[in-house]
């Protein structure tokens, strides 16, 4: 087991990694006296809350079952938390415990930070993608019809319990789409960490404990390390969004139902890095690598086929990340160091739409 502090003053928080820590009490000490509720979903919930309630001595009353999937992150669902906890007189001291993947994560984050104006929250995440990237950093969020993640608060967990033994019953597209953030870590700002992860993919996919409780802690400290200096997203956070703003052009593209998250992310991260030697700053050798490591961990690296060069440059100009009305993507410097660049050549990024379109 180890354990890794995010340090934001007040509000820092560990976050422990290891396996078998759902039936460990301990893991839970914070929690001793409080009043707690669980919210978690079909999926996770199968599988996972027996442990956790016997764990914590509670009972199913304690516990809101929600149905699975990203449809299901919405204003709707957020209610229904709410109402539930004061349906049953959930008081302000009382902890929420998230028991799932990234949407549970955000979801009952969300309403903790709205419940009678911020209550505690405590992450328990169960797949890789939440283990290494909702974990950290403080965002919830529900989403909108008009667009993902658009309304949310920033709150801090108390904690983050990652026991990697629930990655064991996850689909394997849902443990590759994990490993596209682990991949994207080492690419934007740790090149030992690339190579380590080149070295140990067969088993992370393996599921070796040992090399799983590595990735997602190192994986956790950059992401920490750049939340710190910037928690709020005006500066250097942006960086996390390395090969995001081409994922999502993908993932509207293909209206969010056929890709996961991390496929989308793995052929940006491959745009990214194709478009950072058209930049003449990363090395074709070096781009090579990034694409065949993504490759060798079962992930997509060529947009679907059909989406054009016009089809990226409308959908990236609706990005979030588009400021006073221009393009900034993340490029690669070289392997481990990130820009957040506004000002690139518009002829790298057309080069690069074409090679990938066609
Ligand atoms: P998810 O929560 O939908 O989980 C993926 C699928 O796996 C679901 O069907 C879920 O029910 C199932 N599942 C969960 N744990 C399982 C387990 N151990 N075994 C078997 N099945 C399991 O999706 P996700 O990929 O975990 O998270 C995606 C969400 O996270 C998105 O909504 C995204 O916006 C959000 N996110 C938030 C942040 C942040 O900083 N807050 C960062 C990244 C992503
Ligand atoms: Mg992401």
């Amino acid at each position: 087991m180890r354990t890794l502090n995010v340090e934001l003053g007040d509000r820092s928080y560990p976050i422990r990694i290891g396996a078998g820590l759902l039936s460990d009490r301990a893991q839970f000490a914070e929690l001793e006296n409080r009043k707690i509720k669980i919210v978690t979903d079909a999926n996770a919930g199968r599988r996972y809350l027996p442990t956790l309630l016997y764990t914590l001595a509670l009972t199913p009353e304690d516990v809101l079952v929600l149905p699975a999937g990203e449809t299901q992150k919405t204003w709707t669902s957020a209610e229904k938390i709410l109402d539930w906890l004061l349906a049953s007189n959930f008081g302000r001291d009382g902890v929420l415990i998230a028991l799932g993947g990234g949407v549970i994560g955000d979801m009952a984050g969300f309403c903790a930070a709205l419940y009678q104006r911020g209550i505690d929250f405590v992450q328990v995440p169960t797949t890789l993608l939440s283990q290494v990237d909702s974990s950290v950093g403080g965002k919830t969020a529900v989403n909108h019809p008009r667009g993902k993640n658009m309304i949310g608060a920033f709150h801090q967990p108390k904690s983050v319990i990652a026991d990697i033994n629930t990655l064991k019953t996850l689909p394997p597209r849902e443990l590759a789409s994990g490993l596209a953030e682990v991949i994207k870590y080492g690419m934007l700002a740790d090149a030992e960490f690339l190579k380590w992860i080149e070295q140990n993919l067969d088993k992370m996919l393996a599921l070796d404990a040992e090399a799983l409780t590595k990735a997602i802690y190192r994986s956790c400290e950059l992401k920490a390390r750049i939340v710190a200096q910037d928690e709020r997203e005006s500066g250097p956070r942006a960086l996390l969004n390395l090969g995001h703003t081409f994922g999502h052009a993908i993932e509207t593209f293909t209206g969010y139902s056929e890709w996961l998250h991390g496929e989308a992310v793995a052929v940006g991260l491959c745009m990214a890095a194709d478009m950072s030697t058209q930049m003449g700053w990363l090395s074709v050798d070096d781009a090579l690598r990034c694409t065949s490591l993504i490759q060798r961990a079962g992930l997509p690296t060529r947009p679907p086929v059909g989406m054009t060069p016009e089809d990226f440059l409308e959908l990236m100009g609706h990005d979030k990340k588009v400021a006073a009305g221009k393009v900034r993507l993340v490029l690669l410097r070289k392997l481990g160091v990130s820009v957040l660049s506004a000002d690139f050549d518009e002829k790298a990024l057309l080069a690069t739409l074409k090679h990938f379109t066609t």
